[in-house]
């Protein structure tokens, strides 16, 4: 079971944003930025491009909406869209919120913020999230 696997099923704490049937949104803990979101298929694949294609379809436009309600509750320019998975064997999208192209640049030092404020980004993003 990935880490992931473990935060859908309840195993492991996160700050939640949005989930449907098939896929789950919640906060990076260690973001490049603020707002830093991830969007997850429940069913665990490592690699995106081993996904079939409807669900890829599907997984991209539950993106979607949960781009638009962390660009309405972030302030930035666009929000920048990232597949990595070097770290985590469950396919994963990066939703990060830009303000200059180096917002995007996953070698530089990760973030953490307190809980508390971690919290409020959520919530703030989950007040804006319409399916
Ligand atoms: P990568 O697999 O290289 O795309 O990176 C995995 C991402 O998952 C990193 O940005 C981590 O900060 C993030 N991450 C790892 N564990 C957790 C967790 N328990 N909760 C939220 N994000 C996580």
């Amino acid at each position: 079971m990935t880490v992931f696997s473990k935060i859908i099923a309840g195993e492991i704490p996160c700050y939640k944003i949005a989930e449907n049937k098939e896929f789950f949104a919640f906060l990076d803990i260690n973001p490049l930025v603020k707002g830093h979101t991830l969007v997850i298929p429940k069913q665990e694949t490592d690699y995106i491009f081993n996904i079939d294609d409807l669900s890829l379809g599907r997984m991209m436009i539950f993106a979607k909406n949960v781009a638009k309600a962390v660009e309405n509750a972030v302030p930035c320019k666009k929000i920048g869209v990232a597949v990595i998975g070097l770290e985590v064997p469950h396919a994963h999208i990066h939703l990060i919120p830009l303000q200059t192209e180096a917002d995007i640049i996953f070698s530089k030092p990760k973030l953490k913020f307190p809980d508390e404020e971690m919290k409020e980004i959520a919530a703030a993003i989950v007040a804006q999230y319409q399916a």
